[in-house]
């Protein structure tokens, strides 16, 4: 009798660790990794569950975000609004607190909070931004800036030179190089040995591990008007820069004209807009797979014009979608993850979790 007992104990435990090694095989990370080296975040500004299915609509169903197997969702609300706006969005995901619309990586008492970049900086990891907007603008600058005002530019350009940044790529070089103060800040970075850039034919001139990309005057061009393939471009060689730091590094990249196109409600803006982020996110991902021990999260900071899918078809990429507001919304926003600690970003969380997870994951607290 009390052999049988444990005999069937025996079965049960192969059957139930045949289980476990079955869903491990099935795991989203390519190797046994728990934590990553590197973490690549991308933010869609705007981008909600309607976004995304428009894009996967008029794309006939091909989609590198709909390759994503963890997804979660993030509540967006902000400190003083249960709609948020993009630079308390930002600060939610890069210092991991709730802070007041308008405010860039400062608490409600406008108390500066040391942000994911900075931290992991300080640990000797590379870091970068890159953005279809100007440098300045309140997603990139969230994650280096702390001000009370996401409206001045030419007051949070001179945080660029605060942070040992080491790539940096998007629009705004005005505000480094024409300001109201006459300093000219990328003389300033010239000096720290950054590599100033002023077009994209010029990353392929690069010799050196600090790049201050300042491509446009102000913003970019949105894809209509003829952006091309900058964000992918930079993003490319941002990566190339930062992997070949051995302690890791963390960049953020921001699809930042998705929003733009959902104020306007401009459903050809949007959808070009959409395929332009998901064609970086794609790369990413291939980036990712190759290189093993880096983490992809990909989200948008608040869904914005209230946009919806009514009558549509994807067999035939047939779209004609409608938007209820010019605004953002406070609908929650999908969060989808890829390669080590990706399984931390199942489920419905806080926006800023997406802080903590970050941290505990790459820097280990
Ligand atoms: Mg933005
Ligand atoms: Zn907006």
């Amino acid at each position: 009798m009390q052999k049988k007992f444990h005999f069937r104990n025996v079965i049960i435990l192969v059957i139930v660790s045949f289980y476990i090694t079955s869903i491990y095989a099935g795991s989203p990370h390519p190797k046994t990794l728990k934590k990553p080296k590197n973490i690549i975040f991308l933010i869609g500004d705007g981008m909600g569950t309607a976004q995304i299915y428009a894009a996967l609509t008029i794309q006939k169903d091909k989609l590198n975000i709909a390759k994503f197997k963890v997804v979660g969702f993030h509540k967006t609300y902000s400190a003083n609004d249960f709609i948020t706006d993009s630079a308390a969005g930002a600060t939610a995901f890069s210092t991991g607190n709730k802070t007041k619309n308008g405010y860039l990586a400062v608490d409600t008492n406008k108390k500066v909070l040391p942000t994911i970049l900075e931290l992991a900086e300080e640990k000797g990891l590379s870091t970068g931004l890159v953005a279809s907007c100007a440098i300045t603008h309140a997603t990139p600058a969230a994650f280096i800036a702390h001000e009370s005002s996401r409206d001045n530019y030419e007051d949070i350009a001179p945080w660029f030179l605060k942070t040992d940044i080491d790539v940096f790529i998007g629009g705004g070089k005005k505000y480094f190089e024409n300001r109201t103060d006459k300093r000219n800040l990328s003389d300033s970075l010239r000096k720290r040995n950054y590599q100033i850039i002023y077009n994209l034919d010029d990353l392929y001139t690069i010799t050196k591990d600090k790049v201050a990309g300042l491509l446009y005057n102000n913003h970019p061009p949105s894809i209509l008007e003829g952006r091309g393939k900058m964000l992918e471009k930079s993003s490319t060689k941002a990566i190339s820069i930062l992997e070949k730091n051995k302690k890791g590094f963390f960049m953020m990249i921001e699809g930042s004209q998705i929003d733009w196109a959902c104020h306007s409600n401009a459903e050809d803006t949007l959808i070009s807009e959409m395929i332009d982020f998901d064609n970086v996110v794609g790369m990413v991902l291939e980036y990712a797979k190759k290189n093993g021990e880096t983490l992809v999260v990909v989200t948008g900071d608040h869904e914005t014009g209230g946009y919806t899918l009514p009558n549509n078809n994807i067999k035939d990429g047939k779209l004609k979608g409608k938007f209820s507001t010019a605004n953002h919304t406070a609908v929650m926003v999908p969060v989808f993850a890829y390669g080590p600690g990706a399984e931390e970003f199942m489920g419905f969380m806080e926006n800023t979790d997406i802080f903590f997870k970050f941290r505990k994951l790459l820097l280990g607290y």
